[in-house]
């Protein structure tokens, strides 16, 4: 990453398998580097990010740095064993970039060719990941799932199940047909204006 958050210079974060610690004093970036991962899977709230508007994501300058006009994170996963959804399985190593430059919103390119938002927030949907994924715990999230209501439970247990991609898809099938039902009722309108 670069220019993320408190990261001005570039930063490189090696994930194990296994366990991972990240230790520092307080106000160092730690969170920063989880909001990083979250951010380059999609995450489109500026509020997810403890900022106003999504620019507040580039780093703003201290006393001794001036402000960055963009700031990137690219995220590099290992698909050796090609779990990758099949429009992104041609390689064993999968790169997800998203770029944001002030004033002028974000970029996403999967293995350096531009995607969309929702091509990076399904591609993780569907490997039962993502920005909102439980597998990202963050601090008071134990506390709200005990104290959920069951069917805010019930999508933890959908994205263990691996369908929270075709939810998605599935509202955005229903959001097209309400517009063609909405288009259709036009229609009659402008038939019965001319009989
Ligand atoms: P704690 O241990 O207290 O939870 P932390 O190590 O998780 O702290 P973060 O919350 O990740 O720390 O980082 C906070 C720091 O990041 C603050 O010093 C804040 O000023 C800095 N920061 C956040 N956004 C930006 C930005 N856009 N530009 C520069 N610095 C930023």
């Amino acid at each position: 990453m670069a220019g993320f958050k408190s990261f001005a210079e570039v930063a490189e974060v090696e994930i194990e398998s296994g366990l991972t610690g990240i230790v520092g004093p307080n106000g160092c970036g730690k969170s920063n580097v989880v909001e990083g991962l979250r951010w380059v899977m999609g995450e489109s709230s500026a509020r997810q990010m403890r900022g106003g508007e999504m620019d507040d994501v580039i780093f703003a300058g201290t006393d001794q740095r001036p402000a960055r006009n963009l700031a990137e994170i690219t995220l590099k996963l290992d698909n050796s064993k090609r779990r990758a959804p099949a429009e992104f399985n041609n390689d064993d190593e999968l790169e997800i970039t998203r770029k944001i430059e002030r004033g002028k919103g974000s970029s996403y390119y999967v293995n350096a060719k531009p995607a969309r938002a929702r091509d990076v927030q399904l591609l993780f949907a569907d490997t039962a990941t993502g920005a909102r994924s439980s597998g990202i715990v963050s601090q008071g999230r134990i506390g709200a799932i005990v104290g959920a209501k069951p069917v805010d439970r019930r999508a933890l247990l959908e994205e263990a199940a691996n369908i929270r991609g075709l939810h998605a898809r599935r509202h955005e099938a229903e959001l097209r047909l309400r517009a063609a039902e909405t288009n259709l009722e036009r229609l009659d309108d402008v038939i019965a204006g001319l009989i």
